[in-house]
């Protein structure tokens, strides 16, 4: 429905960059979107109707148990792909 987000989005976007930063592995799109839907699936969504301001992709937003588990969930989700490398090779 239009003006209803999944916030946990964002955060699964924004802590897939912080962990990408520090893996020397393939950062192709394909990979990305991977690790992307991978993470996204084992977290609950978080739905708002506004995106305004800036709350909404503070990791804030989440208690401490929901933080531990988007960072392990996303850590998890980069070490899957790139064990399973489904991209095209150039
Ligand atoms: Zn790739």
């Amino acid at each position: 429905m239009d003006g209803v987000y999944n916030y946990m989005e964002h955060l699964v976007k924004k802590q897939l960059d912080e962990v990408l930063k520090r893996y020397e592995c393939c950062k192709c799109p394909q990979c990305k979107r991977d690790m992307y839907a991978y993470a996204l699936n084992l977290l609950p969504a978080k739905y708002v109707t506004s995106l305004e301001g800036e709350a909404f992709t503070k990791l804030e937003m989440l208690d401490a148990s929901a933080r531990v588990k988007l960072i392990t969930v996303t850590t998890e989700a980069v070490h899957t792909v790139i064990q399973n490398v489904r991209h095209i090779e150039a």
